[in-house]
């Protein structure tokens, strides 16, 4: 039996996470083997490590955000060869659950998805997302595909926001999402664009784009934002930190009718205090943002493909996959990292 390594999740604790020799998988007919070369590690897994996820069950074998290169396909699969650059959006919507029937897929409630992800050193890929795999130019570095999914999760997000031309935009949060954020929000035509945050990486928030960085440990950001809007408040906020104090800070920002999106996610339990009055008498729009749908994922592989996101500021570290279990946590918290990703490949 062929074996491979896979970093497995057993549960909150650092200890519960760990580098295992398990069956490699083979494909069947209308299935296909993937040699993982990238994946992300992002702050989902931070906090799955260190205090367990609302989302999501042990054992299970992390890495929705993937790029790598086919090794084998099954006799009835003949788009797809060995030697291709490729990646995938991981989950299919089943189109006629519940959630599907709403068109919510993003929540739909049978998707079809992998079996284990790209902390492991192949994936498989099932027949159903046979048709959600994406052919890597030669330009486009294997990072930069690999980070298609969280593309794709910030395109959502900048749809509910709704940005008009000549909005003022503020955007909490200067990590890699943040900074994707303001490289879109641009892209959408705003004419401010705030962002909060406390490390340097204001400083590449100016560079890609906004109008105006606020350290949070300096500033207000409230009397920035109103001092930026004569007083009323923005037009759109979006939540890209994840914590009780900058969601029940976001409503306090709006102008009357203002969007909210809440991007981030926070630790399971975690409570806010907002006022239900600033959402009633202001009329606030308030989106939750949750995963992609397969168009998002489409746009997001074309933006990429076409250079129109700058990702040399947002990955900035990465780690060897024999370490990842021991140091990624630690290297995901370090101030300055905004993106963090796993070499599969042993340089
Ligand atoms: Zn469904």
């Amino acid at each position: 039996m062929a074996m491979m390594n896979a970093a497995v999740w057993h549960g909150a604790g650092r200890e519960n996470f760990r580098l295992e020799s398990i069956e490699r998988p083979e494909p069947s007919a209308h299935e296909l083997l993937i040699k993982v070369h990238k994946c992300f590690f992002a702050a989902m897994h931070v906090r799955a490590v260190l205090v367990g996820h609302a989302k999501h069950q042990p054992p299970e074998i992390f890495g929705r955000m993937f790029s790598g290169e086919i090794v084998a396909v099954g006799s009835a699969v003949d788009q797809w060869q060995p030697g291709m650059r490729v990646t995938l959006n991981p989950e299919r919507p089943c189109g006629i659950c519940f959630y599907c029937q709403r068109d919510q897929i993003a929540h739909c409630l049978q998707p079809t998805k992998l079996q284990t992800g790209g902390m492991a050193e192949f994936v498989l890929v099932p027949a159903p997302l046979v048709d959600g795999l994406f052919e890597i130019p030669p330009a486009v570095s294997m990072e930069a595909a690999a980070y298609t999914e969280t593309l794709a999760c910030i395109l959502h997000g900048l749809e509910l926001a709704q940005i008009n031309v000549a909005d003022t935009v503020v955007i909490m949060g200067s990590g890699g999402v943040g900074l994707s954020f303001v490289q879109l929000a641009r892209l959408r035509g705003a004419s401010k664009i705030i962002v909060s945050g406390r490390n340097q990486s204001l400083e590449t928030a100016v560079a890609l784009g906004a109008t105006r960085v606020v350290h949070v440990n300096e500033e207000s950001l409230e009397a920035v934002v109103s001092q930026e809007t004569l007083g009323h408040g923005a037009d759109v906020v979006i939540e890209a930190v994840g914590s009780a104090e900058t969601y029940a800070q976001s409503l306090r920002l709006l102008r009357c009718g203002g969007t909210m999106v809440g991007f981030g996610g926070t630790p399971p339990g975690t409570l806010f205090d907002g006022d239900p009055n600033i959402i009633h008498y202001r009329s606030l729009k308030i989106y939750g943002s949750y995963r992609y749908t397969p168009d998002h994922f489409r746009r997001a592989f074309n933006l990429i493909c076409t250079g129109q996101i700058d990702f040399r500021p947002i990955i900035t570290h990465s780690v060897p996959f024999s370490d990842l279990t021991t140091a990624a946590v630690d290297l995901y918290r370090q101030a300055d990292c905004r993106a963090l990703v796993i070499d599969m490949i042993p340089q």
